[in-house]
């Protein structure tokens, strides 16, 4: 059986052939606003467009992503990347507690009093893995609009206005929080992002312009706009490439830990020139990080990456199927070069990728097994040879995957709940 939200996984772990989907599509209302409590109780089969507009139309916050048409359980359960991650953290951050029905069939709750080793592993890993959750109780904030920046440049100054951008998106007032595109190369260079409501939209548009005044120093610009929003406007004017996309398309990502060198850049740019005018869709987005989101620590919850600066999504979109072949070869032999950038080689859950693998050289697998309790039987390498998929969550969920592992066989021992790159329960090595 898989669990399926808004069905916007990378891979298809919440299909599966001669199963049963549990589609929680009809479950999809926010079923209660408390504003005394600053609280909101939403159902796991909501899409992220009508629960953003209704929370809009309420005055209050919960830090999305910027898919309007993604699904709030996923987006969630995995992390949660979007405009206001640099004050609020992920999404994840924002939950107090989760309703879930166990592998047992029975409803329970996760929270920090309740369950709180499930609570701990449901955020950041809770796509497909322990439990069907069917409501989240989310932390939300008043906001009434949001300002927003979007910064043109010519795809010639790719390189200079990305030196700039990497050492200071991540570290800015953590009010604000950007994004560098890169298309092919008739296209240009975007810088966007949002800052999060003051005093007053004059105080705002102030500190707007004082914030990105290294972005405009560099005086190469080619556009600069300014505007005040809703919420509701924002996530239209983010996620407006949600609809009108090609059919397909192939990903792969990386979390950056310190600043790009120059060879990597340069990397980048090169490949995105071979793209011909056709190729519009192909893009290199990084999300600046920071700020709140790395004030948690790296075990806090099951997400390990709290110390990365950026996340950088490559992406390939094409429309005839022909056109496969070639989009796909494009997209990895980019991402191959700059694999010597990435030793980390750590990745988001959320772009769930079935190629990745992790280097066994990795300096963390001694560490992992020298911290692993005696009781808990692990020991890494053995649990290696018996599973490679561990590679791959080792990726994922770093020095978190062994509590990861431990907690599956508490709560789901038989591995009911299982995709190609879910967490093993420990009878999967009998
Ligand atoms: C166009 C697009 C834009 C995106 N933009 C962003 C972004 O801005 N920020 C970001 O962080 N991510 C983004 N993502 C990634 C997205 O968050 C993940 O793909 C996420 O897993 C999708 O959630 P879903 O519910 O729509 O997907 P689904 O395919 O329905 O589910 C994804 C996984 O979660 C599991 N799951 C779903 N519902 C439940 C449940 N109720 N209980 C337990 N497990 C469940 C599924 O079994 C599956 O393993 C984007 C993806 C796409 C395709």
């Amino acid at each position: 059986m898989r669990v399926r939200g808004g069905a916007h996984c990378y891979q298809p772990a919440s299909l599966v052939n001669f199963g049963i989907i549990l589609d929680q599509k009809p479950r999809n209302k926010i079923v209660k606003i408390n504003q005394k409590n600053q609280t909101s109780q939403i159902q796991a089969g909501a899409l992220l467009g009508p629960i953003i507009n209704e929370l809009s139309n309420h005055g209050v916050i919960i830090p999305f992503g910027t898919c309007v048409t993604n699904g709030l359980a996923g987006l969630t359960l995995g992390g949660g990347i979007g405009f206001a991650l640099r004050e609020y953290g992920l999404t994840m951050d924002s939950l107090v507690d989760i309703k879930v029905v166990l592998a047992d069939g029975s409803i329970s709750h996760a929270n920090h009093e309740v369950n709180s080793d499930l609570f701990w592993a449901l955020r950041g890993a809770g796509g497909g893995n322990f439990a069907v959750v069917t409501d989240f109780t989310f932390k939300i904030r008043p906001t009434k609009w949001v300002t927003i920046f979007t910064m043109n440049f010519k795809f010639e100054d790719a390189k200079k206005v990305l030196m700039i951008w990497q050492t200071w998106a991540p570290f800015t007032n953590t009010k604000l929080t950007s994004e560098y595109d890169i298309f092919n190369k008739y296209q240009p260079i975007i810088v966007t992002g949002q800052l999060l409501p003051g005093k007053s939209k004059e105080s705002d548009q102030k500190l707007l312009f004082k914030l990105i005044k290294p972005l405009v120093d560099l005086g190469i610009h080619t556009s600069l706009s300014i505007k005040h929003l809703t919420l509701q406007e924002s996530a239209q004017y983010f996620g407006q490439g949600s609809y009108a996309r090609p059919l397909f398309f192939y990903n792969k990502s990386d979390f950056n830990f310190r600043p790009l060198p120059e060879k990597a850049i340069d990397i980048i740019i090169y490949h995105m020139s071979l793209l011909d005018k056709s190729q519009s869709y192909n893009k290199t987005e990084i999300n600046a990080l920071g700020g709140n989101f790395s004030k948690f620590s790296s075990d806090s919850t099951a997400f390990p990456s709290r110390k990365a600066i950026h996340w950088l999504q490559y992406t390939s979109l094409w429309d005839i199927s022909y056109q496969e072949k070639q989009s796909v070869a494009w997209l990895k032999n980019y991402y191959k070069a700059l694999r010597p950038y990435f030793p980390e080689n750590r990745k988001y859950v959320n772009a769930l990728d079935y190629d990745v693998q992790f280097s066994p050289e990795d300096k963390n697998v001694e560490k992992n097994t020298q911290t692993a309790q005696p009781s808990t039987r692990l020991e890494y390498p053995a649990l290696l040879e018996l599973l490679p998929r561990l590679n791959a969550l080792k990726s994922y969920y770093g020095d978190n995957l062994l509590e990861l592992i431990k907690i599956k066989h508490k709560y789901d021992p038989n591995n009911f709940f299982k995709f190609e790159q879910s967490i093993p329960s420990f009878e999967c090595f009998d």
